[in-house]
């Protein structure tokens, strides 16, 4: 009995949660290896959170606004940036981290005898989302140079007919932004019968002259664009994510989603942030920047390293990838061993910490 004890369902046995390794910032001084935002929330920013915050607390003893339609209204807003139109707050839904967000999709339009569909490599955590709304899961595969052959993915969608297919653009773990042929041809491919995600986790560090998916939403009703605060907002700790649709996928999740899963702490917290998207994005286009020097030295060092749409770069290749990373780490950089086999990520930071990674990286290869 002890061997099968806890009577955890048969294909989780064993299996072990999902997460990179979490270090202590006093043993490893330049942390580069989960995509975070290296600049915390400016001064005037977090009196803004605690203000609202407090204010919020006055009324713990109710539930929260279930709709939260304060931050659905803020979100719309500020998504409407990025369009020609404007788009809703019936467009816009949130949870606690795009995770959950797409995690909800899953419940809503995946499960038993239905196919969630990605293409290789792409973010880890979708196997997961599937596995746990018992969905089929199925990997096609991208190109040597990362991008998606159109014929031979829709050709798989006809094949395999799936109800969701999850596209991150940019890409994680490669930083790859998606063309919106690539879009089109897929939310065609799929059609009614499913939905299709793009999800743009990194979405506001995209090269200028990269359009958004977002842009696509009023062509395709079957088109899901997920963004989160984790990322471009440094509100990884906050744990906010949200989704722009039609209003009937809204609905949809609706039936699935927690009562009241988005607190009012929250709430409040996140409307903060929104509130100073300005000064937060000055500090994406300095990120931005950053990530473009830091494509270009390890280039000019010989080095491989992929376009990147986002705040990480992979680089490579080394015949010993474990060994490099080792090294980095042994010398106070903590980066991401992930992606093709051969392959490094690091996660773009502050100016300071990019040069202590490239100081390292010679150490370790030179
Ligand atoms: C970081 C990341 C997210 C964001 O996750 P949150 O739950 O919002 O923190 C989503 N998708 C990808 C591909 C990511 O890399």
């Amino acid at each position: 009995m002890s061997d099968t004890f806890p009577p955890i369902r048969e294909e989780l046995r064993g299996i072990e949660p999902y997460g990179a390794p979490q270090l202590p910032s006093d043993r490893v001084p330049v942390q580069l290896n989960v995509n975070e935002n290296p600049y915390g929330p400016s001064d005037a920013c977090l009196a803004d959170i605690a203000a609202s915050v407090t204010d919020a607390a006055r009324t713990l003893n109710r539930y929260p606004d279930r709709e939260f339609v304060a931050l659905r209204t803020a979100l719309a807003s500020y998504l409407s940036r990025d369009v020609a139109g404007e788009i809703t707050p019936a467009q816009v839904w949130a949870a606690n981290g795009s995770n959950e967000v797409m995690l909800q999709v899953l419940q809503a339009f995946g499960g038993p005898g239905r196919t969630a569909l990605s293409f290789a490599p792409t973010y880890s955590m979708y196997p997961e989302y599937a596995r746990d709304t018992h969905t089929r899961w199925l990997a096609g595969h991208r190109e040597d140079d990362f991008s998606l052959d159109l014929d031979s993915a829709r050709a798989l969608v006809e094949a395999e007919q799936p109800e969701v297919v999850l596209l991150p653009s940019p890409n994680n773990p490669t930083g790859t932004a998606l063309p919106p042929e690539a879009i089109t041809v897929l939310c065609e491919a799929v059609g009614q019968r499913g939905v299709v995600v793009v999800d743009e986790a990194y979405g506001e560090f995209r090269r200028t002259g990269v359009p958004s998916a977002l842009e696509l939403l009023s062509s395709h009703r079957n088109l899901v664009v997920t963004r989160t605060m984790s990322k471009a907002f440094a509100g990884a700790g906050l744990r906010l994510g949200y989704l722009a649709a039609d209003p009937a996928i809204c609905d949809a999740i609706r039936v699935v989603r927690l009562p009241y899963h988005l607190s009012a702490v929250t709430q409040a917290a996140a409307l903060a942030g929104v509130r100073h998207a300005p000064e937060l994005l000055g500090k994406v286009d300095e990120l931005r920047a950053e990530r473009d020097r830091t494509v270009a030295w390890l280039r000019d060092q010989g080095f491989t390293a992929a376009d990147s749409d986002a705040n990480f770069v992979l680089f490579g290749q080394f015949d010993d990838r474990h060994a490099v990373w080792q090294g980095l780490l042994d010398r106070g950089v903590l980066i991401r061993e992930t992606g093709p086999d051969g392959w490094l990520r690091v996660s773009v930071g502050t100016a300071d910490e990019m040069i202590a990674f490239q100081k390292a990286l010679m150490e370790v290869t030179g």
